[in-house]
C-alpha cells in the first residue's frame, strides 16, 4: 500500500519511518476481529483493538457545533452560526477559522472526528436540511468546505464530508432514488466533494441514505470506488450515514468502509460468512481495515495516547463569545436599505416586534442541534445596547408543535432548582436514574447508557408562573399527564412515517390548555412502547423499520403560557410602531421547518407573520425586517418596508451579532448563498417529493442562479450573490489574463491542474465608510446549452472613497464540461463572456471572450 507523505493538512501524521504499516497490522487480526472493527460499537464510538494499538475513536455531529456523544441534553458546547450564515461571508478565511474552532471544541470533549461539513447543494429551496448546507453553488460550497476541513484537520481532528451523494432533500430519504445524469452529478453534486478532496484531503466521508441512479449510496461502486477512491485517489474512510447501510456483500464491495452506528448492523456475522463463502474477498475487508487504521493514525488513536491538551476555551468564555458574534454578523445579508435607514442611529427609539425577536431561532433541528450554554435573542441583544429605548412586542406563535419546557417556566419539584426532574424506569417500575434537567426532554433508547432498558419515563415540574397554560407531552409512547395528581391527558402517541429518525427528530405530541396556579406540579409519565414494524414504502422490512417501530426517541414535557389573541398582538405592535423612530420586525422559521428528516412544502412564513409586517409597515415611520431563517422565505411585503436583513440562524451570540449589524458596529457583509424565489414553485428545481420513490433531477445542471439565468423560472426575488452591505461600489475596469486564446484553460505546470484565466477588477468604494465587497466572476459560455456559472470570487476590504484592484483567480474546474459520450471531462468551447456581477441581477461589467 502506498502511503502519502505527511502534508500540511495532516500535521499529526507520523513520519514515514515510524508510520505503522497498516497492512501488517491488519494481517495480525483474524477475520471476525477485522469485521467487528468495521461496525460502530455504540451510537457514536468505534471499537478499539489493543493487540494492534487501536484506541476506540469517538465521532460527533456536526456542522453547527460539536455536540458530543449525547443526542439531547449533553454537555454545554459552543453553538455556531448555521452553515448558510457562515457561508454568507464567502470567506475561506472564516471557514478555516470555523474548522479550527470546531477542532478546539472536539479536543475539549475528546472527539476524534467531527461529522461535517454538509456539502449537498441547495437544489430545491424546500429542502429541510438546507440550513446545514452551504449553498446552491458547487464552487462556493467546495471552496468553503476545503477551508473548513483544513482548519479542523490542521489541529488533528478528522472532518467528514457528507452526504455522498445526491442527497438534496429529505422526503423518504431512506428509500428514495435520486435519478441524476452523469453530467449533473459531475458538474454539480460531486463537485464540492471533488474540490474538498483535492484541496484538503478529508480523512472521512459519509455515504448518504438515498439511492443514486438505482444503487444505494452505501453500495455505489461507481461513485465510491471508481470515482472517489479511484479517480480522485482519496485515501480516507467512507462511513455510512446512521442506519443507511442495508446489506453485507454489496456494501462491502461497493466501497463502504464502516457501518454506523453499532453495535447492531448488516455486517458482523453476515459479512464473515460472505468472506468465507467467497462472495467477498478477504482483501476487500483488509482494505477497509487499513482505511480505518489510517484514520486512527491521523487522529492520534493508533499506537499513541492522544494528547488532548489541558487548556480549553469554555463555550461561554468571552473570547469565544466575541468570535461567534463576529462570525455571525459577517454573514448577515442586507437585501434592501432604502434611504440608508441602516445602520440605525444609536440614539433613536426602536419598536421591536415578533415572536422571533423574543424566541430567536439560533439553530436548526436534527442531528445538527447542540446544547449551548445560552442563546441571546434579538430582544436581549438590542436591549443590551439600547436599554429602554427599545420596546419589545411579542408577535404571537409561529410554531405548530409544543417545545420542551425551559428552566424559566418550571422548577424541579424535588430540588426547587429551575428546570424539571426526569426519572427513567425499568420494566418493573424501578427507578434507573432520577436527575435534575435544565432541558425538558431526553432521548430514550439512544442516549441512555444503563444496565437495563428504559421502559418508562416521568417528567415533572412545578409551574413557575400561573395563568392560562398549554401543557404538552412530546414523543412516542403511552402518556398520562397529571396536574397536582389529577389526570388531565391520557394519550397514545405513535410515529406515522418510516424514517428511523422520526421519533427523534419530529416526535408526535399532544397538548391541553388549562388555567393553572403558580406552583402546580405537572407530571407526565410515558410508557415506551414498540409497535409492529411497518414495511417501508418500498415494501422492505429491514433494520430501519424495526428502529422506526422501536419506541426510541425524543420524549419530554412542554409548559407554555397561552398568549394574547392575534388581534391583541397586532394592536400592540401597531401602537408601538407608531411611536418609535423605527420599527424592527423579526420574522422567520423555526427548527420545525429547518430540520432533518422532512422538507418544506411552501416558502411562506408560518403563522401571522406576513400580516404582522404589513400592519407594522403601514403604521411605522420606518420599518426594518430581519429574516430569522437560513433558507428562502417569501416576502410579500418587500416593497412596503425600508430595509431587509437576513440574519440566518445566528448561533448562541445571535442577538448581540444582530445588534452589531443594525447599529453598524460591524458591517453585515453577507451575500446570498442561494437564490430566493419570487413565489412558491417559481424555481428551476422545486418538488422534493419522489414519485414512486424516484426523484428525477430533471433540472440537470440548471439549478439555482444557473437555471434562473437560463429563463427556466421567473426571475428570483433575490439572486444568489446579492447583498448590499453598507458600502456602495463603482466597478471601473476589468482585465482578463492568463487565458489562452478562446478563453478556455491551458495545461498547468506538470503535476498540477490546468490554469484558468484570472481577472483584475478595479473598483471604488463610493460610500463614506470602509466596507467589504465580494467580487464575483461568472462565466457565460458561448454554447447556450451550458449554464452560466460562478467561476471565481474574492472578498476585498476597501477604505471609504478608495479604489483598489482585486485579482480574482477563476477555477479551472468550472471551465470543464462533462462529456457524456466520452464519459470524460472536456473543455468548454471558446467564446462566451465573463460577467462581473453583484449577483446576476446586477451585472456591472462584461468581458467578451474570443
Ligand atoms: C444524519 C447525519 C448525522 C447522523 C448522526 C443522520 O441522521 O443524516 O448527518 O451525522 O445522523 O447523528
Amino acid at each position: 500500500m502506498s502511503e502519502r507523505p505527511p502534508t500540511e493538512s495532516d500535521p499529526t501524521a507520523p513520519t514515514p519511518a515510524v508510520r505503522p504499516a497498516y497492512v501488517d497490522l491488519a494481517a495480525r487480526l483474524d477475520l471476525p476481529t477485522k469485521v467487528r472493527l468495521l461496525t460502530g460499537e455504540t451510537a457514536f464510538t468505534l471499537w478499539g483493538e489493543e493487540s494492534v494499538g487501536l484506541a476506540p475513536m469517538a465521532f460527533s455531529d456536526g456542522p453547527t457545533g460539536v455536540r458530543g456523544l449525547k443526542f439531547t441534553g449533553g454537555e454545554h458546547v459552543a453553538l455556531l452560526p448555521n452553515a448558510t450564515l457562515l457561508a454568507g461571508s464567502w470567506s475561506e478565511e472564516g471557514a478555516h477559522e470555523v474548522g479550527e474552532l470546531l477542532a478546539e471544541e472536539a479536543m475539549r470533549q475528546h472527539i476524534h472526528v467531527v461529522l461535517g461539513p454538509t456539502i449537498n447543494l441547495h437544489r430545491s429551496p424546500l429542502g429541510g436540511r438546507l440550513f446545514e448546507q452551504y449553498s446552491e453553488d458547487p464552487l462556493l460550497s467546495g471552496r468553503l468546505a476545503a477551508a473548513y476541513v483544513r482548519g479542523l484537520q490542521g489541529k488533528g481532528i478528522g472532518a467528514c464530508l457528507k452526504h455522498l451523494v445526491a442527497n438534496e432533500s429529505e422526503t423518504d430519504r431512506n428509500f428514495m432514488n435520486s435519478v441524476v445524469s452523469q453530467k449533473a452529478l459531475r458538474e454539480l453534486y460531486l463537485l464540492p466533494f471533488e474540490i474538498a478532496v483535492e484541496e484538503a484531503d478529508p480523512w472521512s466521508v459519509m455515504a448518504a441514505y438515498n439511492d443514486v441512479n438505482g444503487v444505494a449510496a452505501t453500495e455505489q461502486d461507481h461513485v465510491n470506488n471508481a470515482v472517489v477512491k479511484g479517480e480522485w485517489g482519496w485515501t480516507g474512510l467512507l462511513m455510512s450515514d446512521w442506519f443507511a447501510a442495508k446489506t453485507s456483500a454489496p456494501a462491502a464491495l461497493g466501497g463502504l468502509d464502516l457501518v454506523m452506528p453499532g453495535p447492531v448492523g448488516p455486517w458482523g456475522d453476515a459479512l464473515v460468512a460472505d468472506v468465507e463463502s467467497g462472495a467477498v474477498a478477504e482483501s476487500v475487508i483488509d482494505e477497509h481495515v487499513c482505511r480505518l487504521l489510517r484514520l486512527a493514525d491521523r487522529v492520534g488513536a493508533l499506537g499513541t495516547d492522544r494528547d488532548w491538551g489541558t487548556e480549553h476555551v469554555a463555550p461561554d468564555a468571552p473570547e469565544r463569545a466575541a468570535q461567534l458574534r463576529r462570525l455571525a454578523t459577517d454573514g448577515m445579508v442586507v437585501l434592501k436599505n432604502r434611504r440608508d435607514v441602516l445602520p440605525l442611529a444609536a440614539d433613536g427609539s426602536v419598536a421591536l416586534v415578533g415572536r422571533a425577536a423574543v424566541d430567536t431561532a439560533c439553530m436548526g433541528g436534527g442531528s445538527a442541534r447542540v446544547n449551548p450554554p445560552y442563546q441571546v435573542s434579538v430582544a436581549d441583544g438590542l436591549r443590551a445596547v439600547l436599554g429602554d429605548r427599545v420596546v419589545v412586542v411579542d408577535g404571537g406563535p409561529i410554531r405548530e408543535r409544543p417545545v420542551p419546557v425551559t428552566p424559566d417556566r418550571a422548577t424541579d419539584p424535588q430540588s426547587g432548582a429551575p428546570g424539571i426532574r426526569i426519572e427513567l424506569l425499568d420494566a418493573a417500575g424501578a427507578v434507573l436514574t432520577s436527575t435534575h434537567s435544565a432541558v425538558g426532554n431526553t432521548s430514550v433508547g439512544w442516549d441512555d447508557d444503563l444496565p437495563r432498558p428504559v421502559a418508562a419515563a416521568v417528567f415533572s415540574g412545578a409551574v413557575a408562573e400561573g395563568g392560562p397554560t398549554r401543557l404538552g407531552v412530546i414523543g412516542t409512547g403511552d402518556w398520562t399527564l397529571s396536574v397536582d395528581g389529577v389526570t388531565v391527558l391520557d394519550e397514545r402517541l405513535r410515529t406515522e412515517g418510516h424514517d428511523p429518525g422520526e421519533g427523534m427528530l419530529k416526535p408526535p405530541s399532544s397538548t391541553v390548555e388549562l388555567d393553572l396556579p403558580t406552583g402546580a406540579v405537572v407530571s407526565a409519565q410515558v410508557h415506551v412502547v414498540s409497535t409492529e414494524p411497518r414495511p417501508g414504502p418500498d415494501g422492505s422490512l429491514g433494520l430501519i423499520s424495526h428502529i422506526a417501530a422501536s419506541g426510541m426517541g425524543d420524549k419530554g414535557l412542554s409548559v407554555e403560557p397561552v398568549g394574547p389573541s392575534e388581534d391583541e398582538v397586532l394592536a400592540a405592535a401597531v401602537a408601538a410602531a407608531r411611536t418609535a423612530d423605527v420599527a424592527v420586525v423579526v420574522v422567520g422559521l423555526t427548527d420545525e421547518w429547518e430540520t432533518e428528516a422532512l422538507d418544506k412544502s411552501t416558502l411562506a412564513l408560518p403563522g401571522d407573520q406576513d400580516a404582522l409586517v404589513a400592519a407594522v409597515a403601514a403604521a411605522a415611520r420606518r420599518t426594518v425586517v430581519l429574516v430569522n431563517a437560513a433558507t428562502p422565505v417569501l416576502m410579500p411585503w418587500a416593497e412596503d418596508v425600508d430595509a431587509i436583513v437576513v440574519i440566518g440562524l445566528p448561533g448562541q451570540e445571535g442577538g448581540h451579532a444582530v445588534a452589531d449589524a443594525l447599529l453598524g458596529v460591524r458591517e453585515p457583509t453577507g451575500r446570498l448563498v442561494t437564490s430566493y424565489p419570487s413565489a412558491d414553485g417559481a424555481a428551476p428545481a422545486w418538488t422534493v417529493v419522489p414519485t414512486d420513490l424516484q426523484l428525477t433531477y430533471d433540472d440537470g445542471v440548471f439549478i439555482g442562479h444557473r437555471g434562473y439565468a437560463a429563463g427556466l423560472a421567473p426571475a428570483p426575488a433575490f439572486w444568489f450573490g446579492e447583498g448590499l452591505g453598507y458600502g456602495s461600489w463603482d466597478y471601473l475596469a476589468a482585465v482578463v489574463s492568463g487565458a489562452p486564446a478562446g478563453g478556455a484553460t491551458s495545461p498547468g505546470p506538470v503535476g498540477r491542474g490546468p490554469v484558468a484565466p484570472s481577472v483584475a477588477v478595479t473598483l471604488r468604494n463610493s460610500s463614506a465608510r470602509p466596507s467589504r465587497e465580494v467580487v464575483q466572476v461568472y462565466l457565460r459560455p458561448a454554447d447556450p446549452a451550458e449554464p452560466v456559472r460562478l467561476v471565481g470570487y474574492a472578498p476585498a476590504d476597501v477604505e471609504a472613497g478608495a479604489e483598489t484592484t482585486v485579482q480574482v483567480a477563476t477555477d479551472a474546474r468550472l471551465w470543464r464540461r462533462w462529456d457524456e459520450d466520452a464519459n470524460a471531462w472536456g473543455q468548454l468551447p471558446s467564446g462566451g463572456e465573463l460577467l462581473l456581477a453583484r449577483g446576476l441581477g446586477d451585472i456591472r461589467l462584461r468581458l467578451p471572450l474570443t
